[in-house]
């Protein structure tokens, strides 16, 4: 036994310990993936492509002690070898889907209205593909941002392309310069779950960096939040019992800073993770 003292570890509701030095009983989280595209002008990794996740996201997943990994997407020129993205969902326990490049009309039947928004299409492909393993496996999916568009459109969904163009009555979602510092309120519906995660708390302050929000929300999916000053939807779950736990906020919990006024992270969080320590007993039982 070392004697380093451990920051206090906040034990997940739903079982699984995630703290002790038992690294085993610790949940394990899959983080998709963002993609920097081969560029050959690029000076490093010169016409190769890069999949990396962003920083804040792992550390919020590990702030309760659970483990957070990035699930490489298999495809692509390089692939080799035989692992799936159902291998990497029998192994996690749960998988987040983080924020990053645009989510591509192409996935929504639409065309862009500007080349620049054009999106991701090979991320949509690949996190579309990771939530369906994730949902054969019985494994809770919370998405986060553009993790919220993706499973909107994955389950049926349409996108603003850009909020600005198609609802120009909207607020100021995304700001270059105020980045994680644009901020606008949010009303939480009061007989969702996300209103019972926060009591109290009817309409809270979120940091905002969007410029695509839900169009018409996907079959199968409650609003649990919408910016109450233009109605934009800015949080859903799935209300299909027989699918698994998915829940997604359009703002960034990962931004949220300690001592702010806006909405703290860790109940989301612990919900989350309770789904996942959940669904990992279940496979212990019937394994
Ligand atoms: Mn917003």
């Amino acid at each position: 036994m070392s004697g380093a003292v451990r920051p206090a570890l906040v034990e997940v509701p739903g079982g699984a310990s995630t703290g002790s030095a038992r690294t085993g009983s610790r949940l394990k989280i899959g983080i998709s993936a963002c993609f920097m595209h081969a560029d050959p002008a690029r000076p490093l990794f010169t016409g190769k492509t890069l999949q990396y996740v962003e920083q804040s996201i792992v550390h919020w997943v590990m702030s309760t002690g659970a483990l957070a990994v990035m699930i490489p997407s298999p495809s692509g020129a390089t692939q080799r070898g035989d692992a799936t993205l159902d291998d990497f969902a029998q192994w996690l326990d749960g998988l987040v889907l983080h924020g990053g490049a645009d989510v591509s009309p192409r996935s929504y039947g639409e065309e862009p209205l500007q080349e620049r928004w054009s999106g991701d299409r090979i991320r949509d492909e690949y996190e579309m593909d990771l939530v369906a393993a994730f949902e054969r496996h019985r494994k809770p999916v919370f998405g986060v941002c553009r993790g919220l568009q993706l499973l909107n459109v994955a389950a049926g969904g349409t996108l603003y392309q850009d909020i600005q163009t198609q609802r120009p009555d909207a607020l100021m979602h995304r700001d270059a310069n105020a980045y994680d510092h644009n901020f606008h309120t949010v009303d939480i519906r009061p007989d969702s779950k996300l209103a019972r995660l926060y009591p109290g708390a009817s309409r809270v302050k979120v940091n905002s960096i969007h410029h695509q929000a839900i169009k018409e929300l996907a079959p199968g999916f409650d609003v649990e939040a919408v910016s109450n000053e233009d109605g934009l939807i800015e949080a859903i779950r799935c209300n299909d019992p027989a699918r698994p736990y998915i829940a997604a906020v359009q703002w960034h919990p990962e931004f949220h800073q300690a001592g702010s006024d806006t909405i703290d992270d860790a109940a989301l969080l612990a919900d989350f993770l309770a789904a996942a320590a959940a669904a990992k007993k279940k496979e212990t039982e019937t394994a």
